[in-house]
Protein backbone atom coordinates (compact mmCIF):
# COMPACT_ATOMS: atom_id res chain seq x y z
CA UNK A 1 0.00 0.00 0.00
CA UNK A 2 2.67 2.30 1.01
CA UNK A 3 3.72 2.59 -3.06
CA UNK A 4 0.30 3.96 -3.93
CA UNK A 5 -0.11 7.46 -5.23
CA UNK A 6 -1.83 9.93 -3.20
CA UNK A 7 -5.27 9.56 -5.90
CA UNK A 8 -5.03 5.80 -5.30
CA UNK A 9 -4.58 6.04 -1.80
CA UNK A 10 -7.60 8.67 -1.29
CA UNK A 11 -9.96 5.75 -3.11
CA UNK A 12 -8.22 2.41 -1.67
CA UNK A 13 -6.74 2.87 1.01
CA UNK A 14 -7.91 2.72 4.87
CA UNK A 15 -10.07 -0.41 4.50
CA UNK A 16 -9.09 -3.99 2.69
CA UNK A 17 -12.84 -6.07 2.88
CA UNK A 18 -12.83 -9.51 3.83
CA UNK A 19 -14.04 -12.16 1.65
CA UNK A 20 -18.00 -11.27 1.24
CA UNK A 21 -17.80 -8.23 3.35
CA UNK A 22 -19.55 -4.78 2.14
CA UNK A 23 -17.32 -3.12 -0.88
CA UNK A 24 -17.66 0.54 1.09
CA UNK A 25 -16.41 1.11 4.78
CA UNK A 26 -19.84 -0.17 6.59
CA UNK A 27 -20.96 2.73 9.23
CA UNK A 28 -20.25 0.62 12.34
CA UNK A 29 -23.11 2.75 14.68
CA UNK A 30 -22.30 0.90 17.38
CA UNK A 31 -20.86 2.08 20.93
CA UNK A 32 -19.54 -1.00 22.06
CA UNK A 33 -17.97 -4.40 21.30
CA UNK A 34 -18.64 -7.58 22.00
CA UNK A 35 -15.68 -10.17 23.25
CA UNK A 36 -15.93 -13.71 24.79
CA UNK A 37 -13.72 -13.36 27.88
CA UNK A 38 -13.64 -10.44 30.54
CA UNK A 39 -10.15 -10.90 30.32
CA UNK A 40 -9.65 -9.90 26.74
CA UNK A 41 -11.46 -6.32 27.81
CA UNK A 42 -9.30 -6.22 30.96
CA UNK A 43 -6.54 -6.35 28.30
CA UNK A 44 -8.10 -3.41 26.68
CA UNK A 45 -8.13 -1.75 29.52
CA UNK A 46 -4.36 -2.09 30.28
CA UNK A 47 -3.30 -1.19 26.75
CA UNK A 48 -1.91 -4.90 26.47
CA UNK A 49 -4.19 -5.82 23.42
CA UNK A 50 -5.42 -3.37 20.43
CA UNK A 51 -9.54 -3.11 19.96
CA UNK A 52 -12.24 -1.65 19.65
CA UNK A 53 -13.97 -1.40 23.52
CA UNK A 54 -15.87 1.77 23.26
CA UNK A 55 -16.81 4.46 20.60
CA UNK A 56 -15.55 7.38 22.70
CA UNK A 57 -11.81 6.64 22.31
CA UNK A 58 -12.27 4.36 18.83
CA UNK A 59 -14.34 3.01 15.82
CA UNK A 60 -13.92 0.85 12.97
CA UNK A 61 -15.54 3.29 10.13
CA UNK A 62 -13.69 5.97 11.97
CA UNK A 63 -10.71 3.92 12.35
CA UNK A 64 -10.92 3.68 8.61
CA UNK A 65 -11.11 6.85 7.99
CA UNK A 66 -7.88 7.77 10.49
CA UNK A 67 -6.09 4.78 8.68
CA UNK A 68 -6.69 6.67 4.93
CA UNK A 69 -5.24 9.97 6.46
CA UNK A 70 -2.53 8.76 7.85
CA UNK A 71 -1.50 7.41 4.53
CA UNK A 72 -2.53 10.50 2.49
CA UNK A 73 -0.36 12.41 4.77
CA UNK A 74 2.73 10.34 5.07
CA UNK A 75 1.90 9.99 9.20
CA UNK A 76 2.04 6.67 11.02
CA UNK A 77 -0.92 7.45 12.69
CA UNK A 78 -4.08 9.37 12.99
CA UNK A 79 -6.96 10.50 15.67
CA UNK A 80 -10.07 11.59 14.25
CA UNK A 81 -12.28 14.28 16.13
CA UNK A 82 -15.42 16.03 16.53
CA UNK A 83 -14.27 19.15 15.23
CA UNK A 84 -11.08 21.13 13.48
CA UNK A 85 -11.50 22.74 16.79
CA UNK A 86 -11.17 19.96 18.74
CA UNK A 87 -8.15 18.31 16.83
CA UNK A 88 -6.21 21.91 17.18
CA UNK A 89 -6.85 21.89 21.04
CA UNK A 90 -6.33 18.13 21.60
CA UNK A 91 -2.74 18.53 19.06
CA UNK A 92 -2.08 21.38 22.10
CA UNK A 93 -2.60 19.93 25.41
CA UNK A 94 -1.33 16.74 24.36
CA UNK A 95 1.86 17.63 25.16
CA UNK A 96 0.61 21.65 27.00
CA UNK A 97 -0.12 21.58 30.91
CA UNK A 98 -1.23 24.10 33.01
CA UNK A 99 2.06 26.71 33.40
CA UNK A 100 3.01 25.60 30.09
CA UNK A 101 3.39 28.45 26.60
CA UNK A 102 3.57 27.96 22.89
CA UNK A 103 4.55 30.08 19.87
CA UNK A 104 1.51 30.67 17.05
CA UNK A 105 1.83 32.13 13.68
CA UNK A 106 -0.58 35.25 13.61
CA UNK A 107 -2.24 34.42 10.36
CA UNK A 108 -4.62 32.04 11.50
CA UNK A 109 -8.53 31.23 11.49
CA UNK A 110 -10.54 33.75 14.25
CA UNK A 111 -11.44 30.67 15.68
CA UNK A 112 -8.18 29.02 16.33
CA UNK A 113 -6.94 32.60 16.96
CA UNK A 114 -9.55 33.32 20.02
CA UNK A 115 -8.93 29.42 21.23
CA UNK A 116 -5.31 30.19 21.82
CA UNK A 117 -5.79 33.93 23.02
CA UNK A 118 -8.61 33.34 25.33
CA UNK A 119 -10.00 29.73 26.00
CA UNK A 120 -6.24 28.46 26.00
CA UNK A 121 -5.29 31.47 28.73
CA UNK A 122 -8.04 30.24 30.90
CA UNK A 123 -6.27 26.88 31.32
CA UNK A 124 -3.26 28.32 32.50
CA UNK A 125 -1.25 27.68 28.77
CA UNK A 126 -0.24 31.11 27.31
CA UNK A 127 0.74 31.88 23.60
CA UNK A 128 3.31 33.96 21.90
CA UNK A 129 1.74 35.41 18.43
CA UNK A 130 4.40 36.02 15.98
CA UNK A 131 4.10 37.52 12.69
CA UNK A 132 5.41 35.05 9.84
CA UNK A 133 7.16 37.66 7.55
CA UNK A 134 9.17 38.30 11.44
CA UNK A 135 13.20 37.49 11.52
CA UNK A 136 14.17 34.51 12.59
CA UNK A 137 16.17 36.40 15.37
CA UNK A 138 12.56 38.09 16.63
CA UNK A 139 10.62 35.10 16.17
CA UNK A 140 13.40 32.81 18.85
CA UNK A 141 12.97 35.71 21.28
CA UNK A 142 9.59 34.57 21.30
CA UNK A 143 10.18 30.88 22.63
CA UNK A 144 10.79 30.75 26.72
CA UNK A 145 12.04 28.16 28.72
CA UNK A 146 8.58 26.45 29.09
CA UNK A 147 7.58 27.00 25.59
CA UNK A 148 6.37 23.31 24.17
CA UNK A 149 5.45 23.87 20.44
CA UNK A 150 5.03 25.95 16.99
CA UNK A 151 1.83 26.28 15.56
CA UNK A 152 0.90 27.88 11.75
CA UNK A 153 -0.95 27.12 9.40
CA UNK A 154 0.12 25.37 5.40
CA UNK A 155 -1.88 28.30 4.01
CA UNK A 156 -3.46 30.81 5.83
CA UNK A 157 -7.07 31.23 6.81
CA UNK A 158 -8.40 33.86 4.71
CA UNK A 159 -5.18 35.62 3.91
CA UNK A 160 -4.28 32.86 1.83
CA UNK A 161 0.00 33.21 2.88
CA UNK A 162 1.63 30.33 2.42
CA UNK A 163 3.98 29.20 4.98
CA UNK A 164 7.75 29.12 4.68
CA UNK A 165 8.22 25.69 5.98
CA UNK A 166 11.79 25.73 5.82
CA UNK A 167 11.96 28.97 7.80
CA UNK A 168 9.69 27.32 10.34
CA UNK A 169 11.16 24.01 10.38
CA UNK A 170 14.72 25.09 11.03
CA UNK A 171 13.29 27.74 13.44
CA UNK A 172 11.84 24.36 15.28
CA UNK A 173 14.52 22.17 15.20
CA UNK A 174 16.81 24.90 17.69
CA UNK A 175 14.26 25.46 19.94
CA UNK A 176 13.72 21.70 20.12
CA UNK A 177 9.89 21.78 20.17
CA UNK A 178 7.11 19.96 17.43
CA UNK A 179 5.78 22.01 14.81
CA UNK A 180 2.21 21.27 14.96
CA UNK A 181 0.78 22.61 10.97
CA UNK A 182 -3.00 23.56 9.95
CA UNK A 183 -3.16 22.36 6.62
CA UNK A 184 -6.83 22.05 6.05
CA UNK A 185 -6.37 24.44 2.81
CA UNK A 186 -4.27 22.73 0.60
CA UNK A 187 -5.28 19.01 2.10
CA UNK A 188 -2.87 16.36 1.06
CA UNK A 189 -3.25 16.80 -2.10
CA UNK A 190 -1.78 19.86 -2.66
CA UNK A 191 0.64 19.84 0.09
CA UNK A 192 2.38 17.19 2.41
CA UNK A 193 3.50 19.09 5.97
CA UNK A 194 5.48 15.92 6.59
CA UNK A 195 7.16 15.60 3.96
CA UNK A 196 8.96 19.28 4.37
CA UNK A 197 9.72 18.59 8.36
CA UNK A 198 6.28 18.98 9.92
CA UNK A 199 5.85 16.81 12.90
CA UNK A 200 1.98 16.93 13.74
CA UNK A 201 -1.10 17.53 11.10
CA UNK A 202 -4.28 18.93 11.86
CA UNK A 203 -7.47 19.59 9.79
CA UNK A 204 -10.77 20.76 9.89
CA UNK A 205 -11.77 17.97 8.03
CA UNK A 206 -15.33 20.07 7.82
CA UNK A 207 -13.87 21.80 4.68
CA UNK A 208 -12.35 20.11 1.75
CA UNK A 209 -11.84 16.56 3.15
CA UNK A 210 -15.48 16.44 3.60
CA UNK A 211 -15.75 18.72 0.55
CA UNK A 212 -20.27 18.77 0.43
CA UNK A 213 -20.26 20.64 3.84
CA UNK A 214 -22.50 17.72 5.57
CA UNK A 215 -20.22 16.91 8.73
CA UNK A 216 -18.04 19.18 11.19
CA UNK A 217 -15.00 16.84 11.99
CA UNK A 218 -11.18 16.71 13.11
CA UNK A 219 -8.02 15.37 12.54
CA UNK A 220 -5.06 15.11 13.76
CA UNK A 221 -1.71 13.14 11.87
CA UNK A 222 1.08 12.31 13.75
CA UNK A 223 4.43 11.72 11.77
CA UNK A 224 6.17 10.00 14.19
CA UNK A 225 9.13 11.37 13.84
CA UNK A 226 9.80 14.16 16.28
CA UNK A 227 11.88 12.93 19.75
CA UNK A 228 9.58 13.36 22.95
CA UNK A 229 12.67 12.29 24.80
CA UNK A 230 14.45 15.37 25.06
CA UNK A 231 13.50 16.42 28.33
CA UNK A 232 10.69 18.75 27.52
CA UNK A 233 7.52 16.73 27.27
CA UNK A 234 7.82 14.64 30.61
CA UNK A 235 4.11 13.91 29.99
CA UNK A 236 5.08 11.18 27.57
CA UNK A 237 8.52 10.14 29.31
CA UNK A 238 7.10 9.91 32.38
CA UNK A 239 4.87 7.35 34.30
CA UNK A 240 1.15 7.68 33.53
CA UNK A 241 -0.92 7.08 36.85
CA UNK A 242 -4.16 6.41 35.26
CA UNK A 243 -2.02 3.39 33.13
CA UNK A 244 -0.39 1.64 36.15
CA UNK A 245 2.96 3.61 35.37
CA UNK A 246 2.96 3.34 31.48
CA UNK A 247 5.45 5.41 30.24
CA UNK A 248 4.46 6.23 26.47
CA UNK A 249 7.86 6.69 24.75
CA UNK A 250 8.92 3.35 26.20
CA UNK A 251 5.72 1.31 25.31
CA UNK A 252 4.73 2.85 21.75
CA UNK A 253 7.71 4.25 20.75
CA UNK A 254 6.87 6.46 17.26
CA UNK A 255 3.22 6.45 17.70
CA UNK A 256 3.52 7.64 21.66
CA UNK A 257 2.47 11.38 20.88
CA UNK A 258 -0.89 10.05 18.68
CA UNK A 259 -1.79 7.30 21.66
CA UNK A 260 -1.31 8.91 24.22
CA UNK A 261 -4.05 11.38 22.71
CA UNK A 262 -6.08 9.01 21.96
CA UNK A 263 -5.97 6.27 24.99
CA UNK A 264 -5.45 9.19 27.43
CA UNK A 265 -7.05 12.66 26.24
CA UNK A 266 -10.20 11.37 24.08
CA UNK A 267 -10.80 8.81 26.97
CA UNK A 268 -11.18 11.55 29.59
CA UNK A 269 -12.79 14.09 27.46
CA UNK A 270 -14.44 12.85 24.34
CA UNK A 271 -14.78 14.46 21.10
CA UNK A 272 -13.98 11.59 18.95
CA UNK A 273 -15.21 11.73 15.91
CA UNK A 274 -19.15 10.22 15.21
CA UNK A 275 -19.01 7.18 12.68
CA UNK A 276 -21.58 9.09 11.03
CA UNK A 277 -19.35 12.03 9.92
CA UNK A 278 -16.18 9.38 9.75
CA UNK A 279 -17.98 7.22 6.83
CA UNK A 280 -18.66 11.24 5.03
CA UNK A 281 -15.49 12.23 5.62
CA UNK A 282 -13.98 9.25 4.08
CA UNK A 283 -16.85 9.33 1.02
CA UNK A 284 -15.03 12.80 0.09
CA UNK A 285 -11.90 11.54 0.41
CA UNK A 286 -12.40 9.16 -2.38
CA UNK A 287 -12.73 12.10 -4.76
CA UNK A 288 -10.70 15.02 -3.25
CA UNK A 289 -7.98 15.01 -5.66
CA UNK A 290 -10.47 15.59 -8.60
CA UNK A 291 -12.51 17.99 -6.44
CA UNK A 292 -8.85 19.95 -5.33
CA UNK A 293 -8.10 20.05 -9.09
CA UNK A 294 -11.22 21.95 -10.43
CA UNK A 295 -11.24 24.16 -6.93
CA UNK A 296 -7.29 25.50 -8.14
CA UNK A 297 -8.81 25.70 -11.77
CA UNK A 298 -11.61 27.51 -11.50
CA UNK A 299 -9.89 30.09 -7.92
CA UNK A 300 -7.02 30.95 -10.29
CA UNK A 301 -9.40 31.72 -13.25
CA UNK A 302 -12.10 33.86 -11.25
CA UNK A 303 -8.85 35.78 -9.51
CA UNK A 304 -7.31 36.49 -12.57
CA UNK A 305 -10.89 37.86 -13.77
CA UNK A 306 -10.83 40.13 -10.91
CA UNK A 307 -7.49 41.45 -10.33
CA UNK A 308 -8.58 43.08 -14.19
CA UNK A 309 -11.42 44.27 -13.14
CA UNK A 310 -11.77 48.02 -12.38
CA UNK A 311 -14.05 47.98 -9.32
CA UNK A 312 -11.45 45.59 -7.74
CA UNK A 313 -9.03 47.32 -5.30
CA UNK A 314 -6.71 44.23 -4.81
CA UNK A 315 -7.24 39.88 -5.24
CA UNK A 316 -5.08 37.81 -3.33
CA UNK A 317 -4.25 34.09 -4.99
CA UNK A 318 -1.06 32.75 -4.13
CA UNK A 319 -0.69 31.38 -8.02
CA UNK A 320 -1.89 34.45 -9.64
CA UNK A 321 0.99 36.75 -11.22
CA UNK A 322 2.68 38.83 -9.21
CA UNK A 323 1.25 37.56 -6.13
CA UNK A 324 3.99 37.68 -3.30
CA UNK A 325 3.39 34.42 -2.29
CA UNK A 326 4.09 33.09 -5.52
CA UNK A 327 7.58 31.96 -5.01
CA UNK A 328 6.67 29.51 -1.97
CA UNK A 329 3.46 28.59 -3.68
CA UNK A 330 5.25 27.15 -5.99
CA UNK A 331 8.10 25.65 -4.04
CA UNK A 332 5.25 23.89 -1.83
CA UNK A 333 1.91 23.83 -3.10
CA UNK A 334 0.87 21.63 -6.19
CA UNK A 335 -2.13 24.09 -6.83
CA UNK A 336 -3.41 26.78 -4.76
CA UNK A 337 -6.73 25.39 -3.37
CA UNK A 338 -10.12 27.02 -3.47
CA UNK A 339 -9.86 30.07 -1.78
CA UNK A 340 -9.40 33.67 -2.86
CA UNK A 341 -9.73 37.41 -1.35
CA UNK A 342 -10.37 40.35 -2.69
CA UNK A 343 -11.22 44.15 -2.03
CA UNK A 344 -13.76 46.23 -4.02
CA UNK A 345 -12.73 49.45 -4.38
CA UNK A 346 -14.92 51.46 -1.69
CA UNK A 347 -15.78 50.33 1.97
CA UNK A 348 -17.57 47.65 3.63
CA UNK A 349 -20.74 48.86 2.51
CA UNK A 350 -19.74 48.12 -0.90
CA UNK A 351 -18.20 44.48 -0.43
CA UNK A 352 -21.11 43.92 1.42
CA UNK A 353 -23.52 45.28 -1.98
CA UNK A 354 -21.85 43.09 -4.01
CA UNK A 355 -21.97 40.12 -1.58
CA UNK A 356 -25.79 41.02 -1.40
CA UNK A 357 -25.82 40.73 -5.44
CA UNK A 358 -24.45 37.45 -6.00
CA UNK A 359 -27.09 34.77 -7.02
CA UNK A 360 -25.01 31.40 -7.71
CA UNK A 361 -22.70 31.95 -4.68
CA UNK A 362 -24.28 32.10 -1.18
CA UNK A 363 -23.37 33.80 1.91
CA UNK A 364 -22.35 31.09 4.27
CA UNK A 365 -20.05 30.85 7.08
CA UNK A 366 -18.19 28.02 5.04
CA UNK A 367 -15.40 27.79 3.38
CA UNK A 368 -14.19 24.80 1.30
CA UNK A 369 -17.39 22.91 0.10
CA UNK A 370 -18.05 22.07 -3.57
CA UNK A 371 -20.69 25.16 -4.16
CA UNK A 372 -19.69 28.66 -4.33
CA UNK A 373 -19.69 30.43 -1.25
CA UNK A 374 -18.51 34.07 -0.41
CA UNK A 375 -17.93 35.55 3.68
CA UNK A 376 -17.30 38.98 5.10
CA UNK A 377 -14.45 38.23 7.80
CA UNK A 378 -14.20 41.10 9.77
CA UNK A 379 -18.17 41.02 10.15
CA UNK A 380 -18.51 37.35 10.43
CA UNK A 381 -15.66 34.48 11.13
CA UNK A 382 -13.27 36.93 12.91
CA UNK A 383 -15.33 39.74 14.45
CA UNK A 384 -14.32 38.76 17.94
CA UNK A 385 -10.72 40.10 16.85
CA UNK A 386 -9.89 43.58 18.05
CA UNK A 387 -9.13 45.92 14.92
CA UNK A 388 -5.23 45.53 15.68
CA UNK A 389 -5.58 41.41 15.72
CA UNK A 390 -7.88 41.61 12.77
CA UNK A 391 -5.17 43.26 11.08
CA UNK A 392 -1.92 41.28 12.16
CA UNK A 393 -4.74 38.47 10.79
CA UNK A 394 -4.67 40.14 7.27
CA UNK A 395 -8.48 41.34 7.50
CA UNK A 396 -9.88 44.35 6.25
CA UNK A 397 -12.75 45.70 6.26
CA UNK A 398 -13.10 45.52 2.54
CA UNK A 399 -11.85 41.83 2.60
CA UNK A 400 -14.50 39.44 0.91
CA UNK A 401 -13.33 35.85 1.20
CA UNK A 402 -14.45 33.50 -1.87
CA UNK A 403 -14.74 29.86 -1.09
CA UNK A 404 -14.38 28.63 -4.95
CA UNK A 405 -16.84 25.78 -5.76
CA UNK A 406 -16.76 22.77 -8.96
CA UNK A 407 -19.05 24.40 -10.93
CA UNK A 408 -18.54 26.04 -14.35
CA UNK A 409 -15.76 28.00 -14.12
CA UNK A 410 -17.91 30.80 -16.76
CA UNK A 411 -20.61 30.53 -14.73
CA UNK A 412 -18.88 31.67 -11.37
CA UNK A 413 -17.34 34.36 -13.10
CA UNK A 414 -20.47 35.85 -15.14
CA UNK A 415 -22.32 35.85 -11.54
CA UNK A 416 -19.54 38.06 -10.24
CA UNK A 417 -20.00 40.28 -13.08
CA UNK A 418 -23.63 40.99 -12.52
CA UNK A 419 -23.01 41.51 -8.76
CA UNK A 420 -20.23 44.06 -9.54
CA UNK A 421 -21.69 45.91 -11.97
CA UNK A 422 -24.33 46.72 -8.75
CA UNK A 423 -21.53 49.14 -7.84
N1 LIG B 1 -8.68 25.50 10.83
C1 LIG B 1 -9.03 26.21 9.74
C2 LIG B 1 -7.98 26.63 8.76
C3 LIG B 1 -10.36 26.56 9.54
O1 LIG B 1 -10.71 27.26 8.47
C4 LIG B 1 -11.33 26.16 10.50
C5 LIG B 1 -12.75 26.52 10.34
O2 LIG B 1 -13.10 27.31 9.49
C6 LIG B 1 -10.92 25.42 11.62
C7 LIG B 1 -9.58 25.09 11.74
C8 LIG B 1 -11.89 24.96 12.65
O3 LIG B 1 -12.56 23.85 12.15
P1 LIG B 1 -14.04 23.40 12.59
O4 LIG B 1 -14.98 24.45 12.12
O5 LIG B 1 -14.20 22.08 11.92
O6 LIG B 1 -14.02 23.28 14.07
Amino acid sequence: MKDWQLETLAVQAGYDPENGAPRVVPIAQSTTYKYKTAAEIADLFDLKAAGHMYSRISNPTVAAFEEKMAALEGGVGALALSSGQTASTVSILNICEAGDHFVALSTLYGGTFNLFKHTMQKMGVSVTFVDPEASVEEIKAAFQENTKLLFGESLSNPGTQVLDFEKFVAIKEDMGVPFIVDNTFPTPMLCQPIKHGVDIVIHSTTKYIDGHATSVGGIIVDSGKFDWTNGKFPGLTEPDESYHGLRYTETFGELAYILKARVQWIRDVGCYQSPQNAFLSNLGLETLHLRMERHSANALALAEYLNNHDKVGWVEYPFLEGNKNKPLAEKYLAAGSGVLTFGVKGNAEDAEKVMNALVLASIVVHVADVRTGVLHPASMTHRQLNEEDQKKAGISPDLIRVSVGIENSNDIIADFEQALSKL
